[in-house]
């Protein structure tokens, strides 16, 4: 198939004006590489490529596009390159996950360990490792990468099928159709299909994207149009599916994918457990209403419907609308203030609108990188902000604080309250960071996030540059920009929220789009150091560059400290008040309190002045909130009881009774300090919450 340059970043940008709709099936206007093992040409695409000629509003630049130099992200992948990823390598021979397969193999003996889709930890690891080799150098890294594809090579069977659990433990149950259910044969497949993606993409190695190439064909002769009717209890083959036509061209993935899509929503994987949709299959994708069921499940499907609605001809309008309806459930209804989503610890699921309990919040790490997956796609797909600042604010809080500061210790479930005293030190109740999990689908899922973040950072449209995450780095813009190659951005984000992009040559080519975050309510811009009004247009301000070139552009975004309200209908956190600085949100920790004061003792002012103080490294800049106080420290019924009435007709009375409410206590009043969320749980052991009591 013949394509348009893939080694520009705005390849194929002839074809993204959003105008350009056509009427009958395209083809991906995408290198095919070679179908043989080994390496052919690297695309040089990062997660999401889409292929249909003007299907999406934005696009992607080139995985080697943006280099992150400095600052929070590109630390980040930094920690992630050193730390994580050579810490999961360890993980998958220390929790059994590599001798799972190699019981395939006849080279390990004993029993399955872990649950029935540990595969998929090594595929994430794959994927991360796939994403890390267009950026950095993987040397150390590949003879990992060589053993463990050559170990699937030999597992696979000649059918093609590949699934450790079944292989030795069931094999007279692969692909059964009972199983889809809760086998994650196929979601272990898509993590296999992604991983290969990935190398393909960045190296043009070709191996494990074989190896995925021949089960989801069997998975096609089995579940495909020709086949019998069935989808997976987790969804995540359909996106996986969709990247993979993306790569191929074969149009067969992409049938698939839209066949998982359509069939989903007719009980085929049987009644929903405890009587409500846990798996998304209670209604057609097409009805659906609201975000519902397991978390994790509801975001990677949404994500695959909408890469199956990217690439449809028409762009599926329907799917589209349904995708509208979940998203607003999510992030209007269903979403903690840190981005973290699934308040239900049963089932790890979604609960009802504004069901959003800080202490018992479950708000799966997986979730949030869901969520995050999801928001690049339809950012893509329309240009709007709003995508965007959800990625940010998943990014910088409940996705961030899921890592320790060295990257080798992680939490599964999220919770914006620890009480002092919580002992749980498991998955679901964390006191604490985790070196690994049972179920240790978080960490290497984090991996490949973070060895990809840079891709995030900016797109193009045709002559266009649009900057949605604020980080130091350089973007080689191809032909983007006229005269520039190069912009250099220069920026402490989100610490500091002055953010300079310049430019090596004057950029002449259209427009610079700079993201203005949904939290900033004002923004300066001055180009050239001349002030300028720039037009907003989808939450971008757009700076016009065609009729005269810029060569610098500063953004200056307010980064006051800012007091969050809830919604009055989320009872939980009635009466408390949350802080934000910028995208950060955060929190008290026991390990700033004056001795002998716990969090729950806290309490501030409905309005309090709140300043920022410097931090250290650990903690990052603090606020500092006046007007603290503590509640009672001595013993309190834990109910008050008062006649109804009371207070009005017999004060006296009620003054002698005791009282929830906030007194003065010895060494008050202090400055409360607070720390940023994600940064919770480094120093020490002790009590955290983010919701503050008000007097
Ligand atoms: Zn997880």
């Amino acid at each position: 198939m013949t394509t348009a340059s893939t080694d520009s970043p705005r390849r194929a940008a002839s074809a993204t004006a959003t105008s350009a709709r056509p009427t009958a099936p395209t083809a991906p206007t995408r290198a095919t590489a070679p179908t043989t093992a080994g390496a052919a040409a690297p695309t040089h695409d990062g997660p999401v490529a889409p292929a249909r000629p003007g299907a999406t509003a934005l696009r992607p630049l080139r995985h080697d596009a943006v280099r992150l130099t400095r600052g929070f992200l590109a630390d980040w992948q930094r920690t992630n390159r050193d730390g994580t990823i050579p810490h999961a390598i360890e993980q998958l021979e220390a929790s059994q996950a590599l001798n799972n397969i190699r019981r395939v193999t006849g080279e390990h003996e004993g029993e399955f360990v872990g649950f029935q889709f540990a595969d998929s930890d090594v595929y994430k690891t794959l994927e991360a490792i796939g994403w890390e080799a267009g950026r950095s150098d993987v040397g150390d890294l590949l003879p990992f990468v060589d053993a463990t594809v050559d170990l699937l090579e030999r597992a696979q069977q000649p059918d093609g099928y590949l699934n450790s659990h079944y292989q030795v433990d069931k094999p007279e149950l692969e692909l059964a159709p009972g199983e889809l259910r809760w086998g994650h044969e196929l979601y272990c497949l898509g993590h296999l299909l992604q991983a290969g993606v990935a190398w393909v993409r960045t190296t043009g190695r070709r191996d494990l994207l074989e190896v995925g190439l021949r089960f989801a064909a069997l998975v096609d002769e089995r579940y495909g149009p020709e086949g019998a009717e069935g989808v997976d209890g987790h969804a995540e083959i359909e996106t996986a599916l969709v990247e993979t036509y993306r790569v191929t061209g074969d149009e067969r993935w992409l049938t698939l994918a839209r066949r998982f899509v359509d069939l989903r929503g007719r009980q085929l994987v049987g009644p929903d457990p405890l009587g409500y949709p846990y798996f998304q299959e209670h209604e057609p994708v097409r009805e659906v209403r609201e975000a519902t069921g397991h978390a994790v499940r509801q975001l990677y499907l949404a994500a695959g419907v909408t890469d199956v609605a990217t690439e449809a001809p028409d762009g599926d309008p329907e799917l589209r609308a349904a995708l509208e309806r979940i998203w607003t459930s999510v992030h209007e209804h269903k979403m903690y203030i840190s981005g973290g989503v699934g308040s239900r610890h049963r089932d790890e699921a979604f609960g009802d609108a504004y069901e959003l309990p800080p202490d018992r919040a479950y708000a799966e790490t997986c979730a949030a990188i869901a969520d995050l997956q999801w928001n690049w796609r339809l950012l893509l797909l329309t240009g709007q902000s709003r995508f965007a600042d959800e990625m940010e604010r998943g990014l910088f809080n409940a996705v961030a604080v899921s890592t320790s500061t060295d990257g080798c210790a992680f939490t599964y479930a999220n919770p914006l309250q620890l009480r002092t005293g919580a002992g749980g030190g498991g998955e679901n109740a964390p006191a604490g960071r985790q070196p690994w999990f049972r179920c240790a689908c978080c960490p290497p899922n984090l991996a490949r996030l973070v060895s990809s973040l840079h891709d995030h950072v900016a797109t193009t449209t045709d002559a266009d540059l649009q900057l949605h995450l604020f980080a130091q780095g350089t973007i080689a813009l191809g032909d983007v920009g006229g005269e520039a190659t190069t912009a250099t951005v220069t920026t402490d984000y989100p610490w500091d929220g002055t953010v300079e992009v310049s430019f090596d040559a004057p950029f002449s080519g259209g427009s610079v789009a700079l993201r203005r975050p949904g939290w900033a309510t004002g923004a300066a811009v001055s180009v050239d150091g001349r002030e300028v009004e720039p037009a907003l247009r989808d939450g971008y301000l757009v700076v016009d560059a065609q009729e005269s070139p810029v060569t610098t552009i500063t953004l200056v975004l307010p980064l006051e400290p800012t007091v969050q309200h809830p919604h009055p209908f989320v009872d939980a956190t009635r009466g408390t008040i949350a802080l934000t600085r910028g995208p950060v949100l955060y929190a008290v920790e026991q390990a700033d309190l004056p001795e002998g004061v716990t969090p729950e003792q806290v309490v501030v002012p409905g309005s309090p002045v709140v300043t920022v103080a410097e931090g250290d490294a650990v903690t990052g800049p603090r606020l500092l909130v006046a007007g603290a106080r503590v509640r009672p420290a001595g013993h309190l019924p834990l109910y008050l009881a008062e006649p109804a009435g009371s207070a009005a007709t017999d004060a006296a009375d009620a003054a002698a009774r005791p009282t929830a409410e906030p007194v003065a206590a010895p060494g008050d009043p202090f400055d409360l300090v607070a720390i940023p969320y994600h940064r919770w749980g480094n120093r020490s052991a002790g009590g955290m919450r983010v919701w503050l009591p008000t007097s």
